[in-house]
């Protein structure tokens, strides 16, 4: 709350939400921030959504760790309350801003100082280590977390526990894409910034609801549209931003490949293509031709995806019109883990990676891709290292040279061998191989696939470190939980969706002991036998861009106060590459590839036992597993409940009243939850979004894995209806 008397003052940083990475500046009063303001950047021109603007009083919120707490002795065996308390709140409505957390989940810890704490994690990760070897260590680290904390992290875990075992949420989110990205053009990043859209004739956005998970990123769209740019929208879910569109394909759950070699057969067949292009920067086109020609007319794929064979062929004329053969036009392809998210998520990425170099639409103004990235700095952490089979700036840890790099740099000899990934390593505790965890701002117990499998195994490991700002779902399961900072008490680099790294600058102090995470690290890693002695972060990234390509030209004091895009030519570069690939692209053969995809169906397929196809995904208001925004008394009192959006004609098939509250279960496990009738999906389909605790839709999905990037199937599994009434 304002008080007049106080002098407030002003910070510029960043937003701590989504990949957009808005600038703001904040106001405040003593320790206590009162407003957000956008701030005119290239990334935003000012415009910030309701979570940028709002969302930030989770930072004072009264549930905040400002302690370290050590589980008490006779609170073992392990319970985690979290399936009791879902079970005593499921459908239930609360206090906005206040949590679910059952009060007798702090019983199980006692407080501790900080030498304690960290001497015993210390200890028990080191003997752990010793009895049954380096490789029954794991680590999460978070896309929450800068740059600085995300390459000490992976430092810690590579060089300190000596194993390669580290990931993080990437994993569940682009890690398809980024497998297609690398294996077809060399690198996993953007090509083109999304303001971009501005220069494109054509902007295909797929897979993405970007008005609720990307929201200023959509309003660079919507100007584009005005301003002649033709917007083709290809989803399960019609959502705001198809009443902008010149086409909207409503396809059936997991037909993206079938829909889009479709649509590639049309622009092979009638000439809509540069052959220029593909002669002189791609490679191996002739698989993919024969497939699409044989196998994929758009009556073929029509009987797969549900969209009419005539509008296939209008889809592909407007984006073969806008991009004429021998180049002159241009399309920008954008894509969110509607593509991602699956089995075949990989095939997914393919298809839209193809129909880009098919068209020769990479590389220029206003052509090009980009996988929107959720978090904040998901793309900055993989940038960092918290991936399991590289090393920071995605160099290969079996190559001797890059090894040897590291090795020298980190003075500790390194395992070549790739690590496991987050679902791997979840399904390792489960079985015993993985003992004990350190995880940093992850709460894989809501965001990974499977929940009630995901409890066991958190519950099963001998030994668990958890560092936060909330005592998550996750944290229920911990020996230690070591009190973290929030994004406003910390300075650090942030990149965004565009390969933007900026500075987020420190607003206010860490409440009580809570220390900022990269002090954490840096304590812990001295006592596992790996000093990390840093005066402060900007050393840390120094370190970090020497041991990198792509960072190696910037600096803390070299970014600008709308930061700079990598790769950044020297150091005094005004804004760093806007544009990739002009000229090439950084494969062994300088050429993009084709890699021709068969449709595959879901894993698991509605049947009679369980009819219906659930979908997951964000809303506006809330991210991810809702520990910040629903802890946030704006945002939650506009979206305070859990819900399922089922179409009308399945609401009357199943006997359900708009608002009431349903049952939806699969082979997995079961949630109960507000129904709300809505004809944005299809029938047959319902959609839950994953933020909710007490109604958590990952109790429901399938762990299968795509076998390239190994993400799970959020977006498909069966699930069945029932009235509350029917239990
Ligand atoms: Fe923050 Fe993203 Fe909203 Fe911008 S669009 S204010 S970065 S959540």
């Amino acid at each position: 709350s304002l008080d007049v008397e106080l002098p407030i003052t002003s910070v510029d940083s960043v937003c701590p939400y989504c990949g957009v990475g808005c600038a703001i500046t904040y106001q405040k009063q003593e320790n206590q921030i009162v407003k957000a303001d956008g701030r005119e950047s290239p990334v935003n021109h000012g415009r910030l959504c309701v979570k940028g603007r709002y969302g930030w009083d989770y930072t004072h919120h009264a549930d905040r760790l400002t302690t370290p707490l050590i589980r008490r002795e006779d609170y073992y065996p392990k319970q985690g309350l979290s399936t009791d308390v879902q079970s005593s709140v499921s459908g239930k409505r609360r206090k906005p801003g206040g949590i679910i957390l059952d009060e007798h989940v702090y019983d199980a810890f006692r407080e501790a100082t900080w030498e304690e704490a960290l001497d015993l994690v210390a200890s028990r990760l080191l003997s752990i280590k010793d009895e049954f070897g380096r490789n029954a260590l794991a680590g999460f680290g978070s896309a929450k977390c800068s740059n600085e904390e995300a390459y000490l992290f992976q430092k810690l875990i590579r060089a300190g526990f000596q194993t390669n075992n580290v990931d993080h949420c990437t994993r569940l989110c682009h890690s398809s894409s980024v497998a297609a990205l690398m294996e077809t053009i060399g690198s996993g990043a953007v090509t083109n910034v999304f303001a971009d859209v501005q220069n494109a004739d054509v902007c295909l956005v797929t897979g993405s609801n970007t008005t609720a998970n990307h929201p200023v990123a959509a309003t660079f769209i919507k100007e584009a549209v005005k301003n002649g740019t033709k917007l083709i929208i290809v989803d399960v879910r019609k959502f705001e931003l198809a009443q902008y569109a010149d086409h909207f394909a409503q396809i059936r759950p997991g037909s993206d490949v079938a829909f889009y070699n479709g649509v590639m057969h049309v622009l092979i067949r009638e000439g809509w293509i540069d052959e220029d292009y593909i002669a002189e920067h791609t490679e191996d086109f002739e698989s993919l031709k024969e497939l699409v020609l044989e196998r994929y007319s758009p009556e073929e794929a029509s009987k797969v995806c549900g969209i009419a064979p005539d509008e296939i062929r209008a889809i592909a004329q407007t984006i073969g019109k806008a991009t004429p053969p021998g180049g002159g036009g241009s399309m920008l392809v954008f894509w969110g883990m509607g593509i991602s998210q699956h089995t075949h998520g990989t095939d997914n990425a393919r298809c839209l990676i193809s129909l880009c170099l098919m068209t020769g639409n990479i590389g220029k103004p206003g052509s090009g891709l980009h996988p929107l990235r959720g978090q904040n700095n998901v793309q900055g952490a993989s940038d960092a290292g918290l991936i399991p089979i590289v090393y920071p700036d995605y160099q290969s840890l079996s190559d001797p040279a890059i090894k040897g790099k590291f090795e020298k740099a980190w003075g500790v000899p390194l395992d070549p061998e790739p690590g496991l990934t987050v679902v791997e390593i979840m399904k390792g505790a489960l079985d015993g191989t993985i003992r004990g965890m350190y995880i940093l701002g992850e709460n894989p117990f809501l965001s990974d696939p499977n929940a009630n499998k995901v409890r066991r195994a958190l519950a099963n490991l001998d030994f668990l470190a958890v560092q936060d700002i909330f005592l998550t779902e996750t944290a229920e399961f911990a020996d230690v939980i070591f009190p973290a900072s929030s994004f406003f008490e910390k300075t650090g680099t942030y990149t965004n969706t565009d390969r933007r790294v900026q500075l987020g600058i420190q607003v206010l102090d860490p409440p009580g002991q809570s220390l900022q995470d990269w002090k954490i690290i840096c304590e812990l890693s001295r006592r596992m036998g790996l000093p990390m002695d840093y005066q402060d972060v900007s050393e840390v990234f120094a370190e970090f861009a020497s041991l990198t390509e792509s960072y190696k030209t910037l600096r803390h004091d070299n970014l600008s106060e709308s930061g700079k895009l990598w790769p950044c030519p020297d150091p005094e570069h005004e804004d760093g590459t806007q544009i990739l690939f002009g000229d090439g692209f950084p494969t062994n053969s300088s050429r993009g590839r084709f890699v021709a995809c068969g449709y595959e169906p879901a894993k698991e397929l509605p049947d009679e036992e369980y009819p219906l196809v659930l979908t997951t995904g964000r809303v506006l208001q809330h991210w991810h597993t809702g520990s910040m925004t629903r802890r946030s008394l704006p945002l939650d009192t506009i979206e305070p409940e859990a819900f399922a959006v089922i179409h009308p004609e399945d609401m009357k098939r199943h006997g359900l009243q708009d608002g009431e509250q349903v049952r939806v279960s699969s082979r997995r496990g079961e949630i109960v939850l507000q129904a709300r009738a809505q004809a944005s999906v299809e029938e047959g389909t319902i959609f839950i979004p994953f933020h909710f605790r007490e109604a958590s839709a990952n109790i429901l999905t399938n762990d299968v894995l795509d076998p390239y990037g190994r993400i799970p199937e959020f977006k498909y599994c069966a699930v069945r209806l029932d009235p509350l009434s029917a239990a």
